[in-house]
């Protein structure tokens, strides 16, 4: 069973200072799963956690994770200059991203951050475009084919196809560019893979772990490089359904310890630093969307109508993503109405659930759509004219802060430009 981090009597004082649809983060809980987080990888002496920027672009919640000793991955200009306005400079940010932009390699340079290279091409236009190899360099790896782990009679646990992915150096370029690097002044290299999303398996940063280890060890002997720092991306997934088991991040760590211990310690490479970029598993679950129920609409099916639509959080209308839902104050209330949960676009997909089963909904109630922390607000648009929410921390000490505005009218007309 899945319950809301707020009770009804705390969203309806929430309600009072910040209209509906809004979304909420639990201050609580993003410190313990970050605390949860380092503790489990405690043993690398070199770990940090790089928190995936595009999951929750905001300088609160940022600096909440700066407080925990995480860094920011970034993957574009704006994002780079969110961490660099959020306080962080140099090693402290991971730049990560694909296809990119001149201007955005030449501002990760000027901060200082790591630059986490996706294609052999990168290697001469990042010399072109900033007049240097950076000593510290990264490269992101793609083994290709499929990736799967935990056959069972129900199928894989976990299966994704990095053939089919647009991201990272095949093997043999990964090689030929460890030494053109090389030859160009790097140092210090890192490498990165990011193989499958939304794991809900403990074996997947072990196994990763292990694939990457093995690499690191016949890529030092054989190209001479230095290799300083190991990359596991993200990728650890949170149980969006109340029946799924989640991670147990601490058995993770361990599992890569073992790793760790049989392949790089041996080869004489124990003194290898681990990063890790996770967004979802650090945000997801300690975020939450409120939502307001306006009308109701029985036609052939029976329909709940509220204040939020995907434009407010896309992942259903886009991958046909499960959020659970409950209605406040009606946690404990059997679940024996039917229900598709609806926003106004118009946009047949817009559904926050389809066949949900629900306790009667009556108008006016509040309903807390789950695990929006991550890949929630960030994914926001203006479809339709809609605008994108608020963004409320509650913070440890029980009150909330507005961390963002909801957009007004103002906001999506401020980049037209009329014909006067
Ligand atoms: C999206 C992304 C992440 C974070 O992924 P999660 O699924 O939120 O853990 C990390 N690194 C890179 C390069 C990404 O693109």
């Amino acid at each position: 069973m899945k319950r809301p981090f707020v009770t009804k009597e705390q969203l309806e004082e929430l309600t009072q200072q910040f209209p509906t649809p809004f979304h909420l983060y639990d201050e609580n809980g993003i410190r313990q799963t970050a605390r949860k987080l380092k503790a489990a990888f405690a043993w690398n002496p070199g770990f940090r956690e790089y928190f995936a920027v595009k999951a929750t672009p905001n300088p609160a919640i940022l600096k909440i994770l700066q407080e925990e000793g995480c860094g920011t991955d970034c993957s574009s200009l704006t994002e780079l200059m969110l961490a660099d306005r959020c306080g962080f400079s140099g090693q402290e940010i991971m730049f990560s991203s694909n296809d990119t932009p001149a201007e955005d390699f030449k501002l990760a340079h000027k901060l200082g951050a790591i630059i986490n290279l996706d294609d052999f091409t990168h290697i001469d236009f990042l010399k072109e475009t900033i007049g240097t190899i950076p000593e510290t360099i990264s490269c992101r790896f793609n083994p290709g084919g499929v990736f799967t782990l935990g056959e069972s009679a129900e199928g894989f646990q976990v299966m994704d196809t990095p053939g089919d992915s647009k991201y990272g150096f095949t093997r043999e370029q990964l090689f030929e560019g460890f030494k053109k690097l090389k030859a160009m002044g790097a140092k210090r290299f890192g490498i990165h893979a990011f193989l499958a999303s939304n794991t809900l398996s403990n074996e997947y940063y072990p196994t990763l772990a292990g694939i990457l280890f093995r690499l690191a060890v016949e890529l030092e002997r054989e190209t001479g490089c230095d290799i300083c720092f190991i990359n596991l991306s993200g990728g650890v997934g949170i149980p969006y359904k109340p029946d799924q088991p989640a991670n147990d991040i601490a058995a993770i760590g361990e599992g890569v310890r073992k790793q760790f211990e049989e392949i790089l310690v041996p080869a004489g490479m124990g003194d290898v630093a681990l990063c890790t970029e996770l967004g979802r598993f650090l945000l997801g679950p300690n975020g939450c969307l409120v939502t307001k129920v306006l009308h109701f609409k029985h036609t052939y099916k029976e329909y709940v109508g509220v204040d939020a639509c995907a434009a407010n959080l896309m992942r259903p209308a886009m991958y046909g993503a499960y959020h659970h839902i409950t209605v406040a104050g009606k946690e404990d209330a059997p679940c024996d109405h039917k229900y598709d949960v609806t926003g106004g676009l118009c946009e047949n997909n817009d559904k926050f659930a389809v066949d949900r089963m629900l306790p009667e909904v009556e108008l006016g109630d509040l309903l807390v759509i789950h695990d929006t922390g991550a890949h929630g607000f960030s994914m926001g648009y203006n479809y339709n004219g809609k605008l994108r929410s608020a963004e409320v921390l509650l913070q440890s000490d029980g009150t909330a802060r507005l961390i963002r505005r909801a957009e007004t009218p103002e906001d999506y007309f401020a980049t037209l430009t009329f014909e006067e």
